[in-house]
């Protein structure tokens, strides 16, 4: 055997950048954070070729001291630890000095930086770890660090990089999470002189939440708070209704470090348990501050893993904060809480009653003429809403609001009446009765005929969801369901009356009948006569590129054309009538959304919910008898009517007794 020795510094450092340096986005990573250890209100970040060719990160930091350059870059060198103890308080992101030596061992590392107090610039280049001398230069305050030709020197390591795509995509993700645990810093990602993100410094951390996750989704998140001694939690949970089919969207940041904990993701969890369907998770976006000495960040190399010191007791403590945050909350299903104008009105536990009064005022008249048969429009003075609980604003502490008898917020089924009833609308409240048969169907996608050959043989299950569709059918002279507001559906049901919301309803039946074609093969699609270019960005060409098998399983049949143009031949013929570029759009926005490279199944999941949405009846389209009614028939179709695939309800529930109570019967 031979007899040992210790190894060379540059197989030392091979070996730590194995760990440390990943792909591009670990360079991102490392780069970034030192921007935010050296003080950076901006920090600027571009990359050529997924990264592979070129990572410059650029900030506005306290620079390095010329003479200090050889030590940066050198292992296990760095300014901030001192003494040994400091390793069980570490305020800054990095502190094991090998970030730089690591990526300068295995590319062409270039480091250009200017103190504030100095009044000219120096720079070292080093590569395959081979240093240069320091040399002066013209630069602004600040560090800039190039690094190109990642693993240029190790080409195994090399072929793991990934494509483009993928590479921008875990870059993306690195720069999202610092992002987002540092708001007030001006951050820029460019890709290929592209522009990825555009990040202006936020005061509000919903602001840059809402950059990376679009306006919806940050204007329904749940604030939350506590405290436990030295331990701060504070942040936004999702409403229920913004749940995802992964855990991605959850971000954790502990003293402005994005982590990992197996142990918090299951009380996030716990906290959600009932209020989501099975297989959905919450998003959230929490951070943790505690003292230093309470936590050891100095078990994972990326430092991705940390370990609580009372590990249980924060458990307890997120757990506790977001149980307390649903109890007090009405979480009753709404259709948009944020956007809703009258929210506040709703608050008021004197104008819910009066609203309730209303309701039933209305509800008696329209039950009893309906069930008497009468075809007639029907109008009503005292105005009402059926829908949005009226629920408090989700971003603001408050009081809870009142719950209605016998619903809790936390735990109540989707079919649960909604606390309050509902809020006044103004002006009158209108129904429409469906129009007479024999009006032209102009949504052949509710074509009877269709619906009923589709018709399987009943389960009792779905024996008893046909009974609970409506009241009856064309051949009694009944009608299946009365419209409202062009948007819901009212039906009778065994158990009460159904509030049924047609978009919902029509989008999830959709989505179970696409599931079955794709499963069973490929869905049908539509030849365009004369394929159509579509320019995108350079990233999304490649990533349409990419999944173009996947697509044209899905009906989406793409080719290259060239620069960032793509053609596109095909697309789902139920989406006729729809722009090709848009459908791509569409398309793009999940194969890049979010900056990640999505997983198959979740891809073509997210893309059979794009298209069932898009071409689904909408809230305010009108619909005669005939499509009210091929719609309820198809209800049983589906595997789980009560909730549209994005887990929103698709029907409400009064019950009987609930109405009865109203009336003032029992
Ligand atoms: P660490 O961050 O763990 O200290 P690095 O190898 O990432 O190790 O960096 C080594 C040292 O170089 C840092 O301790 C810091 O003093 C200096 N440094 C690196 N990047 C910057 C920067 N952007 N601005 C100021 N100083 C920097
Ligand atoms: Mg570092």
């Amino acid at each position: 055997m031979p007899c040992i020795q210790q190894l060379p510094a540059s197989v030392v450092n091979k070996i730590a950048a194995g760990e440390v340096i990943e792909r591009p986005a670990s360079l991102v990573k490392e780069l970034m954070e030192n921007s935010l250890d050296a003080g950076a209100t901006r920090i600027d970040v571009s990359l050529e070729q997924g990264g592979s060719e070129l990572v410059r990160v650029v900030d506005d930091g306290a620079g390095i001291p010329a003479g200090e350059l050889p030590l940066a870059v050198a292992s296990h060198a760095t300014s901030k630890l001192v003494v040994a103890d400091d390793l069980f308080r570490v305020r800054t992101l990095g502190f094991r000095g090998e970030a730089l030596a690591s990526m300068a061992e295995v590319s062409r590392l270039t480091l250009r930086s200017r103190p504030r107090d100095g009044d000219s610039g120096a720079e070292i280049e080093v590569a395959a770890g081979q240093a240069s001398a320091v040399t002066p230069c013209g630069c602004p305050v600040g560090t800039a660090v190039e690094v190109r030709n990642l693993f240029f020197n190790t080409p195994v390591r090399r072929k793991f990089l990934r494509s483009i795509q993928t590479e921008v995509g875990h870059v993306s993700e690195s720069f999202i999470r610092l992002a987002l645990a540092h708001p007030a810093v001006h951050m820029t990602l460019k890709h290929n002189r592209r522009t990825v993100y555009e990040l202006p410094p936020a005061g509000d951390w919903r602001e840059r939440i809402g950059h990376f996750f679009g306006r919806e989704l940050a204007d329904d998140l749940l604030w939350v708070q506590s405290s436990d001694g030295d331990v701060r939690l504070a942040g936004y949970v999702g409403h229920p209704n913004q749940s995802r089919p992964n855990a991605r969207m959850q971000y954790l940041f502990l003293n402005g470090r994005s982590i990992r904990d197996r142990s918090l993701s299951h009380a996030l969890g716990e906290a959600y348990r009932g209020l989501l369907l099975t297989g959905r998770f919450p998003v959230s976006f929490l951070r943790i501050e505690m003292p230093p000495e309470l936590v050891d960040v100095n078990v994972h190399p990326t430092k991705l893993e940390v370990r609580f010191q009372d590990g249980g007791r924060l458990y307890s403590q997120l757990l506790g904060t977001l149980r307390t945050r649903f109890l007090t909350t009405d979480l009753t299903h709404r259709l948009n809480p944020a956007h809703a104008p009258e929210a506040a009105q709703a608050h008021d536990p004197a104008r819910a009653a009066q609203l309730r009064g209303e309701l039933v005022d209305w509800a008696k008249g329209q039950v009893a003429g309906w069930q008497g048969g009468e075809g007639t429009s029907l109008e009503q003075g005292a105005a009402a809403g059926l829908m949005d609980g009226g629920g408090q604003d989700p971003g603001q502490m408050g009081p809870p609001a009142q719950p209605a008898a016998g619903t809790a917020g936390f735990g109540a089924s989707s079919l649960a009446m909604p606390a309050g009833f509902g809020r006044a609308q103004q002006g009158r409240f209108e129904l429409n009765m469906p129009e007479p048969a024999g009006e032209p169907l102009k949504l052949n996608r509710l074509d009877p005929a269709r619906a009923a050959a589709a018709h399987r043989p009943h389960s009792a299950a779905g024996a008893k969801e046909a009974a609970d569709a409506g009241p009856a059918n064309g051949r009694t002279g009944r009608v299946a369901a009365l419209q409202v507001h062009n948007r819901y559906l009212l039906a009778e049901s065994e158990e009460g009356v159904l509030v049924i919301d047609q978009h919902a309803l029509h989008e999830r039946i959709l989505y179970e009948q696409l599931r079955e074609t794709v499963l069973a093969g490929t869905l049908e699609s539509q030849a365009l006569l004369v394929p159509e270019p579509v320019d995108l960005s350079a990233a999304e060409a490649a990533a349409v590129l990419e999944q173009r098998q996947l697509l044209a399983r899905l009906g989406v049949v793409v080719e290259p054309f060239g620069g960032d143009t793509v053609l596109v031949s095909s697309y789902p013929a139920m989406l006729r009538g729809s722009g090709v570029a848009d459908i791509l759009r569409r398309v793009v926005e999940h194969l890049v959304g979010n900056g990640r490279p999505p997983d198959e199944r979740d891809l073509v999941d997210e893309l059979l919910h794009m298209f069932a949405c898009k071409a689904a009846i909408k809230a305010g389209d009108r619909l005669s008898a005939d499509e009210i009614e091929a719609l309820l028939q198809q209800r049983h179709l589906a595997r789980d009517t009560h909730h549209c695939p994005h887990g929103r309800p698709t029907a409400l529930l009064f019950t009987r007794e609930d109405l009865d109570r109203q009336f003032k019967r029992t």
